[in-house]
């Protein structure tokens, strides 16, 4: 039977590669976000099914489960780079909200919708689940959240045959990224090429992740012979942790 595959934040990087990966393997795919053009754009030429919402409102991620999915990857996020005194507390309270209660809504939603046996739980997280760094306070709480979530609930649904895994690339070639290229580029008055040394630099390849890469890793994470594998952290990050 073809699988269901939802994808938040689906209209774009990381989001976009894994509804496209998953659709190449011959899966019902929907994408989800605020953006309608972006998501628009994802699908075309595919067969994708788009749907507008916001991973922080209950009601909005309760209605994308009008049907149970047999692989929920909750990928929507957001970040902003700051040291801990230059955080507003709005910005402190949206990046929790979105990265680690989005996180939450869309596992419980479906959950509750009735995923079966060999159901697939999957967050995108980030090596920010395993690490700290100064200029990510934020990020880093929500994305270790994120991790606890997982781990909490892989414990839950293991004698279901469901497993629940994290993802936790490091840089990756998407919009995300760039912002922290670009904001790098203005705060220390450096040129492109130096602030992109600046972020790969943790990484042992010395390059960005390409979003294929997050995705190849979300197809084996969602297989049978992935079926063990759960409460698990998966880095994706060049050896970078
Ligand atoms: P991106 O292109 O900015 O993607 C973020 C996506 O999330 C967008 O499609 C956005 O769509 C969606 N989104 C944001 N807030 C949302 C909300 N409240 N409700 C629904 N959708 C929302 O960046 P990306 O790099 O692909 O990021 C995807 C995930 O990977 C994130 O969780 C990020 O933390 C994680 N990650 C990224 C990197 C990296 O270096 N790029 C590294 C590690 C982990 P709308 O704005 O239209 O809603």
């Amino acid at each position: 039977m073809t699988r269901r595959v939802l994808v938040t934040g689906g209209g774009t990087g990381i989001g976009k590669a894994i509804a496209h990966a998953f659709a190449a393997e011959g899966c019902r795919v929907t994408i989800a976000g605020r953006r309608r053009a972006p998501l628009e754009a994802a699908a075309e030429g595919l067969d994708l099914e788009i749907r507008e919402a916001d991973v922080a409102d209950e009601v909005q991620v309760q209605a994308l489960f009008d049907a149970p999915y047999d692989v929920v990857i909750a990928n929507a996020g957001t970040g902003v780079a700051a040291r801990i005194e230059d955080v507003e507390l709005a910005d402190w309270q949206r990046t929790l909200t979105v990265n680690m209660t989005g996180t939450f809504l869309t596992f419980r939603a479906a959950l509750r919708a009735g995923m079966g046996t060999g159901g697939r739980l999957i967050a995108i997280a980030s090596t920010a689940s395993l690490q700290g760094g100064a200029q990510i306070p934020a990020y880093a709480a929500s994305k270790h959240g994120v991790l606890g979530l997982v781990r909490s609930v892989a414990q839950g649904v293991a004698k279901r045959g469901i497993t629940c895994n994290a993802i936790c690339p490091g840089f990756v070639d998407t919009e995300m990224a760039e912002s922290a290229i670009t904001g790098l580029m203005a705060r220390h008055d450096i040129p492109r090429e130096k602030a992109l040394k600046m972020v790969v630099g943790g990484n042992p390849m010395q390059r960005l992740i390409a979003p294929e890469e997050v995705a190849a890793t979300a197809v084996f994470l969602a297989s049978g012979g992935a079926a063990s594998v759960n409460g698990h952290a998966m880095s994706v990050s060049g050896g970078e942790i």
